[in-house]
């Protein structure tokens, strides 16, 4: 290969393609020989080709490799041969001028290597010996009599048979389905590179080595590697004689015998970062002291070593901003933001569930809210085990270190609230939880309270006992990738945050305001219950203000603290949703609690709680029906949010709240609730003196909504589409319950994937650009905007931005995944 041969990716693989700029950076690589995929197809295809020639090629008696040259690296490709060449006239010249032992060591790894990888023999057939003529002669027996023939000793057949079987072996169907499976089409094709061997043997300083300029796990600088005298290959990787490579203090290093071949090193390390544009790993050769550089590969890596590189890079001006962003894959992030298993321990996996929110946690199980908050007290982790979660275990989800339900999809219950604690979680796991003795059965094994398991919620594993972690990384590369983002994205992204907690993550995380807070959730706390509770027992309208007026300051400073925390960004507080009886003991104990609590007989707080009972309360008396008929929840609310307003503004913060409507279906809901919010707002600036602005928006999430939205804009500024719910009411699907069945579903290809995971573009999409289309012709400057789980995945980030939509909002641990595929979207 010479520096001006038209030598092409696409025609030659990026092994070819990379040699190439080696030898035009002057790097001392040996003589190569590119094959076209073209040739190599016809190879496949039982073409010969004129081997004899090739070989000529090399000179004399030349010994070579052979390479797979994919289009893309990560596509794979056939084992690399190396040695083809030798046979017992050549080993003997070698054992003659390299001595016994090394020529026998590389006669017998060419055998061994030629047998499995080219005639496809058993390698245990193949024992590993000590290198030695007896050695040699065995191998070669054992070849002849599974061959019926001698090992071949032409050189030229010996490198048409490894062509041969390279070129099938990607034509088979296991290599392709694996290669599929990474992007690579059906029909992608494959070049070789021949390469004269590089010895690694010698009187001289002589050996094999392998060396990188980054940490693969960290992605911070610094060299690593290992360099094994009289090696061949990547054997240095393996062998437990091999030095390092600078001077270390573990053991010896090649830097000691050879420093000015290590400033080499490194000075190709540096021309192959700048030239490649990118972090490479050499593979190496010095034979009697002289370099060669074999090959040189991207350093395989880990998600925060990528990110980190790719900041690098741009920040030494070796690629552009644009580029490092588009490099990082926003998938990828979740990996950085939370702990996760160490991909390098063992895995003990007992169950297998839904990866409902992403990171790792050890800790010990635990059945209820009850015990995880004694856990927590005690400062010992533990792992919330539930049959599927209520509201009332959000205090105990909160004392936890990870989540695990045997029931629930991704947008239940358990999986909404870890992602929005940031905390890993499994649902719908393929366990059995007795309750009753307390103790989980999966795979013919069981556990109890106390027993130590280790929950991944980035795989949907659940492991036993606890394992390594690697610590979350969020340090000045992740910050400044996303910075350099959001000078490329062109759709806003804001977080659903219904805590102080929830909004000090999300700015952490530079949401640009908050698109959802669910008011209810800031009534699960254990003060607030009770009077939620008395005012759901209210027996007169007069009790019922009584248990709103407690009420009113608890939410008033929530509202005052989250103001404050986003510091003038917009918030959009929507407005009561569930249904009363969430509010409610499920158990007779609980009931008995609340009774005593209450001060009314048993029998009463019974009746109660059971009238409010639904068969379909997802579809029942919640969201703008409740503020319709119990109005004064709404009016406390709309009270609280105007007086935190008004006292955020009087220590000097402009905010503009934003008022949303949960589960409309029609304009006059719209109407009924506007004329009351519109009239606390008036009554609130008359008693403060003070004037502010607020926006009142809808919630689109029933399907009439979405039909009718340019009638309810009429009353509304903005529209956001909670398309957890507008999926369920477009299939018909419950979103608690649609865990039992969706993997059939996916798997009969029912489905393409689960709908509350990934936007159903076709339906549940139609649904949205046709609420979007009909709003904004009724009102022009409508804000629109998707505030459902699938705002925090790429796939519907995209949908929405083709759509218009002015922002996303997702969970804030989703936020910065958010931006990133947003300027992906944008570049
Ligand atoms: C929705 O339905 O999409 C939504 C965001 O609201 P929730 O999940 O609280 O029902
Ligand atoms: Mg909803």
């Amino acid at each position: 290969m010479t520096p001006t041969a038209r030598i092409d990716r696409v025609a030659h693989g990026w092994r070819a393609k990379c040699l190439q700029r080696l030898v035009r950076l002057d790097l001392p690589v040996p003589q190569t020989v590119a094959l076209p995929a073209l040739t190599v197809r016809g190879i496949a295809a039982g073409t010969p080709v004129d081997c004899a020639a090739i070989m000529a090629h090399f000179g004399p008696a030349p010994l070579i490799s052979v390479r797979p040259s994919p289009e893309n690296p990560d596509w794979g490709g056939p084992a690399t041969v190396l040695n083809i060449g030798l046979n017992a006239a050549r080993h003997k010249a070698l054992a003659e001028r390299h001595g016994q032992q090394a020529a026998d060591a590389i006669y017998l790894r060419f055998v061994q290597s030629y047998a499995t990888h080219v005639a496809r023999l058993d390698p245990d057939m193949f024992a590993a010996t000590a290198p030695s003529p007896e050695a040699v002669a065995a191998a070669l027996q054992v070849y002849a009599t599974e061959m019926d023939e001698e090992f071949p000793q032409d050189p030229a057949k010996q490198l048409s048979e490894v062509l041969r079987s390279m070129a099938r072996a990607w034509e088979g169907t296991t290599a392709r389905l694996l290669r599929q499976a990474k992007g690579a089409p059906v029909d992608a094709p494959l070049g070789l590179v021949v390469q004269a061997m590089a010895q690694g043997l010698g009187q001289g300083i002589s050996g094999s080595g392998v060396v990188q300029f980054v940490d693969p796990v960290t992605g911070e600088p610094q060299i690593t590697g290992r360099y094994l005298g009289q090696g061949q290959g990547r054997d240095a990787l393996n062998a437990s004689q091999a030095m390092f490579l600078t001077r270390d203090a573990r053991g010896p290093s090649l830097e000691e015998i050879a420093p000015d071949l290590i400033k080499d090193l490194i000075r190709h390390g540096a021309a192959c970062r700048m030239r490649l544009r990118e972090e490479m790993q050499i593979e190496f050769t010095i034979e009697d002291g002289r370099l060669a550089v074999l090959d040189a590969i991207k350093v395989q890596r880990s998600a925060r070593a990528g990110l980190r590189i790719a900041v690098a890079l741009a920040e030494d001006g070796v690629i552009p901003r644009e580029e490092a962003v588009l490099r990082v894959e926003p998938r990828a992030l979740s990996e950085l933001l939370h702990p996760q298993v160490d991909p390098r321990g063992a895995r003990d996996v007992i169950a297998r569930g839904i990866a409902a929110s992403p990171g790792a946690a050890v800790g010990r199980i635990v059945f209820s809210s009850h015990a995880a908050q004694a856990s927590a007290a005690r400062g010992e982790p533990c792992i919330l085990v539930r049959r599927e979660t209520a509201p009332e275990d959000i205090r105990g989800m909160h004392s936890s270190a990870g989540v695990l339900t045997e029931r629930g999809g991704v947008t239940s219950h358990a999986a909404v609230i870890a992602r929005g604690l940031g905390l890993p979680c499994v649902v719908g796991a393929d366990l059995r939880l007795d309750g009753k003795n307390k103790r989980i059965h999966a795979e013919g094994r069981s556990f109890g309270e106390g027993d130590v398991i280790t929950v991944d919620g980035t795989t949907g594993q659940v492991l036993a006992g606890a394992v390594d972690m690697l610590a979350p990384a969020l340090d000045s590369h992740f910050q400044t990738l996303l910075g350099w983002a959001d000078e490329f994205r062109d759709i806003g992204v804001r977080a659903n945050a219904d805590t102080p907690a929830d909004a000090a993550t999300a700015r952490q995380f530079a949401a640009q305001g908050i698109g959802l807070c669910r008011t209810e959730h800031m009534f699960f706390e254990e003060d607030r219950l009770v009077a939620m509770r008395e005012m759901i027992f209210a027996d007169t309208s007069k009790d019922r203000a009584a248990a709103l007026a407690r009420l009113l300051p608890m939410q008033r400073a929530d509202f005052v603290q989250l103001f404050e925390i986003m510091a003038g960004l917009p918030v959009c507080i929507r407005l009561f949703d569930p249904p009363l009886h969430e509010f409610l003991p499920h158990s007779r104990e609980g009931l008995r609690e609340l009774a005593e609590a209450l001060d009314k007989p048993l029998s009463e707080v019974t009746r109660r709680a059971e009238a409010l009972t639904e068969f379909n309360p997802m579809l029942g008396m919640r969201g703008v029906r409740l503020g319709v008929v119990l109005p004064e929840i709404y009016d406390m609310q709309a009270q609280a949010i105007f007086e935190a307003t008004v006292e955020v503004a009087r220590r000097g913060a402009a905010v503009v709240p934003e008022i949303m409507i949960p589960l409309v279906s029609a304009r006059r809901e719209v109407e009924l609730v506007k004329t009351r919010v519109d009239a606390v707002a008036a009554a609130v600036r008359v008693r403060a003196g003070m004037d502010f602005d607020y926006k009142l928006g809808v919630m689109v999430e029933t399907p009439r909504a979405a039909l009718r939205a340019g009638e309810i804009a009429q009353h509304a500024a903005f529209l956001s589409f909670g398309t957890n719910d507008l999926t369920q009411m477009t299939y018909g699907l419950s979103r608690d319950d649609a865990g039992r069945f969706m993997n059939t579903y996916v798997q009969q290809g029912v489905f393409p994937e689960d709908p509350f995971h990934i936007l159903d573009v076709d339906g549940v999409g139609e649904l949205l650009l046709i609420g979007a289309e009909r709003g904004r012709k009724t009102r022009p400057d409508l804000t629109v905007s998707i505030c459902g789980e699938h705002g925090g995945n790429p796939e519907s980030i995209a949908f929405c931005r083709k759509a218009g939509f002015d922002y996303v909002s997702c969970s804030p641990y989703r936020v910065p995944l958010a931006r990133l595929a947003a300027a992906h979207l944008a570049l």
